[in-house]
């Protein structure tokens, strides 16, 4: 510390002035410096040694003597020297002290890993190993950015599936958070670009190309228990968690299905589903959510309509304006078989758009019961599903969709499972329980 303050003393005293940011980045150096010393003492107490350890297979392995380890912590790069074990059974070798310090196989502290974790899921892996330079004085690779993050996502993805398992056996905790009166779920999809091995036989958005992105499922969970001063719906603040990934909705289904029994579905006064109008929204709701209010996103449902008046009425801006009046307004009143109605009188001469058209009239027939907008706000509701919308940006579009991304399902799967855990406020109970099984 004196020879420190030595230096500072003398380039002040030939500078005339002191420079404070290179001065406290010095003496965080070299805080973390004699901490890193201290901790190296510590990690490498003499402790008893036992002849013996119990390997990983049941048989007894044998103490071998002392071993080195180098592992990264928050203060920096600490040598240990502890107790090596190996297993002549199965020939595995291993340290007590590493599991009891939860760096077994591992190169980076608890506390590095978490940091790691962070700023791995928050931003690409290079800015990671910038943040942590910069923030924690740590030197790292991108690729341990990359590595200790995945690992962590691919953890938490592990005690998610195995809470799914649980659920599906119907052995459900009991739920102790306060039942709101409205239970939301909503979900939709979103594209993620992946690497040219994630794609192979599938084919892309435009007939003969290849595809490029992968689909992201993506679910959202929260409540709402009073209206504004206008009766409109409001979201119950913090209460949103998300669920995702890259699977098939028969997968996905089951990790909603969980999320909403975790979050107290059940017991919720009134239950509701909103998505947009694609067919395996509605089947995940009728399998897992069977009795909830389903909801199509009024958004989406104009939008149709707005894509049909492009067609019918390419050059004709007044006659589609005129067109699309009447069909906005039966679509917000809810009068939908009247809607299918005017459509199903259209005869277009285009065969290609006659068979759009009734493909769009087919929709709004298919959705009838869940466009019953009037009624919906009547009773205060939510109609539309921007909720899960701003989450496939901020959730999946944010992180992983920036220019020159491509990922692989298992890299895509990890850094989604991190973030939704991070985002729906569950990362510090994730760490909690991890170090209590460890
Ligand atoms: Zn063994």
């Amino acid at each position: 510390m004196s020879r420190l303050l030595q230096v500072v003393f003398i380039g002040c005293r030939k500078s005339g002035q002191l420079d404070l940011e290179a001065v406290e980045m010095l003496v965080r150096d070299s805080m973390h410096r004699a901490g890193a010393a201290a901790l190296e003492r510590l990690l490498s107490m003499p402790s008893a040694q036992p002849e013996d350890a119990t390997c990983g297979c049941g048989h007894a392995a044998q103490h071998q003597g002392k071993r080195a380890k180098q592992i990264l912590t928050a203060l920096g790069p600490v040598r240990m020297e502890r107790s090596y074990y190996l297993c002549r059974h199965c020939h595995h070798g291993h340290s007590p002290l590493d599991r009891e310090l939860d760096v077994e196989g591992v190169a980076y502290s608890p506390g590095v890993r978490r940091m790691l974790a962070v700023v791995g899921s928050e931003h690409s892996f290079d800015q990671g190993r910038e943040q942590l330079k910069l923030l924690a004085g740590l030197e790292v690779t991108a690729k341990a950015v990359e590595r200790q993050a995945e690992a962590i996502g691919t953890e938490m993805e592990a005690c998610e599936q195995a809470e799914i398992g649980r659920a599906k056996q119907l052995d459900l905790p009991a739920v102790c958070e306060a039942a709101a009166p409205v239970f939301y779920i909503e979900m939709d999809g979103t594209a993620v670009p992946v690497v040219k091995a994630e794609t192979e036989g599938r084919a892309g958005k435009l007939e003969g190309q290849p595809a490029h992105t992968r689909e992201v499922k993506l679910g959202c969970v929260f409540t709402q228990t009073t209206t504004d001063g206008e009766s409109r719906a409001t979201r119950d603040e913090s209460s949103t968690s998300y669920v995702g990934a890259i699977e098939t909705a028969a997968a996905f289904g089951l990790r909603l299905y969980t999320e909403a029994w975790r979050r107290g579905w059940n017991r919720a006064q009134k239950k509701v589903v909103i998505g947009d109008g694609a067919v395996w929204i509605w089947n995940l709701a009728d399998q897992h959510f069977p009795g909830a209010t389903q909801i199509v996103d009024l958004f989406h449902a104009r939008q149709h309509l707005w894509e049909l008046g492009v067609r019918l009425f390419p050059q004709n801006p007044k006659r589609r304006k005129r067109w699309m009046a009447v069909c906005l307004d039966r679509l917000d009143k809810g009068k939908i078989e009247a809607l299918v109605k005017f459509l199903h009188q259209l005869h277009p001469a285009d065969p290609e758009i006659a068979k759009f058209a009734t493909n769009e009239a087919e929709y709004f027939a298919r959705n009838a019961g869940r466009m019953r907008y009037p009624a919906f706000r009547a009773q205060g509701l939510f109609v539309g599903s921007g909720v899960v919308e701003a989450g496939c940006k901020t959730v999946i579009g944010a992180r992983l969709k920036r220019s020159g991304m491509f990922w692989t399902v298992h890299g895509a799967n990890a850094i989604i499972a991190l973030r939704c855990c991070r985002l729906s406020h569950k990362f510090e109970d994730y760490w909690a329980n991890r170090s209590k099984a460890a």
